[in-house]
């Protein structure tokens, strides 16, 4: 791919210097089409439907939503999928339980476990999931291997990252990375590769000083803290490749991490909120679930 791909270039309005938009949602098409057939060989290879469990423990309207959009996404490619939904007085050993019971169900090679609960121990419950079906990558075996660089299981969301980054053209050696957020899940795993691909990276978080004086020098700023347009225009460095993690809703509206009215006018590329990372999640899920599938 050419280092200014029009395709992804949605087009802003010509009055604001417009960054350029990277669209998650063509990106994860283009992925979606390829787990179509990958599925399609696993079938004909190993004579299975692949199968994917989500598990959601007393969890917000908005992740209800996101397991229906995964469930839909699995059935346009031809998975298999069962959600299951656990209410406020399940506990902890309960999810443990449900999570054994799929480990042993063969029409499931993939376990997808929503954030849990406060009450709820994430590593303990993650540690139940059969390494194999851990669509997530984030079973501290897969993490460990994946620090010493066996790429088998890799965390969906920075997976997806990733794409959105190679898509711009961006030569990462020796580049300036920042990380804002530090979650096992992303921020974490994304500094990871980022590095991998020989740039220099900094993670901030939320005891970090100076965050702006961090976020100006950064080529690529990739945001995941959780805190509604906390990155401004005046944080970002002019031309810089700027990814926004975050989901917020504010005012019955989804926003991002960036203040995108201001970010648009300084960034070199910008990921939407929606439409940005949050595609590609889902469609890295299943690049993902192929892998336990074999
Ligand atoms: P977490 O709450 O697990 O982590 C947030 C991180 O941000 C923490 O490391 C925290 O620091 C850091 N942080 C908080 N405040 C600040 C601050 N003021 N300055 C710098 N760092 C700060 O969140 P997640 O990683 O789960 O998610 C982050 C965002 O990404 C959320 O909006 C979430 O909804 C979204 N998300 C979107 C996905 C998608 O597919 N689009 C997938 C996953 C998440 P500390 O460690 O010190 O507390």
């Amino acid at each position: 791919m050419s280092q200014y791909d029009d395709s992804l270039y949605t087009g802003l309005q010509e009055e604001e210097t417009a960054a350029r938009i990277l669209d998650g949602n063509l990106v994860a098409a283009e992925i979606r089409q390829q787990v179509k057939e990958e599925m399609k060989r696993v079938k004909a290879a190993r004579g299975v439907v692949p199968g994917l469990a989500i598990v959601l423990v007393n969890s917000p309207v908005a992740h209800r939503g996101i397991a229906e959009l995964k469930k839909r996404t699995c059935e346009s490619v031809g998975v298999y999928c069962q959600i299951h939904e656990l209410g406020s007085l399940t506990r902890q050993d309960e999810v443990i339980a449900l999570i054994k019971r799929l480990n042993y169900d063969q029409r499931i090679h993939g376990i997808n476990v929503h954030p849990l609960p406060n009450h709820m121990n994430f590593k303990q419950v993650i540690r139940a999931v059969d390494p194999a079906k851990d669509v997530e990558g984030l079973h501290p075996l897969n993490l460990g291997n994946f620090l010493i660089g066996d790429r088998s299981y890799l965390p969906f969301t920075p997976r997806g990252i990733m794409k959105l980054i190679e898509k711009t053209g961006i030569e990462l050696k020796g580049k300036r990375c920042v990380v804002v957020g530090r979650s096992h899940h992303v921020g974490l795993p994304i500094a990871f590769m980022l590095l991998e691909k020989h740039a220099t990276v900094t993670i901030a978080h939320s005891r970090s000083w100076y965050l702006e004086q961090m976020t100006r020098e950064a080529d690529v700023l990739v945001v995941a803290a959780g805190h509604p347009e906390m990155i401004t225009g005046s944080m970002v460095k002019p031309g810089a490749v700027v990814i926004d993690v975050g989901v917020n809703v504010v005012g019955g509206h989804l926003v991002g991490d960036v203040e995108h009215k201001s970010v648009r006018k300084v960034a070199g590329w910008l990921t939407p909120v929606p439409g940005g990372v949050g595609p590609m999640t889902i469609a890295m899920l299943l690049l993902n679930l192929v892998r336990c599938c074999e």
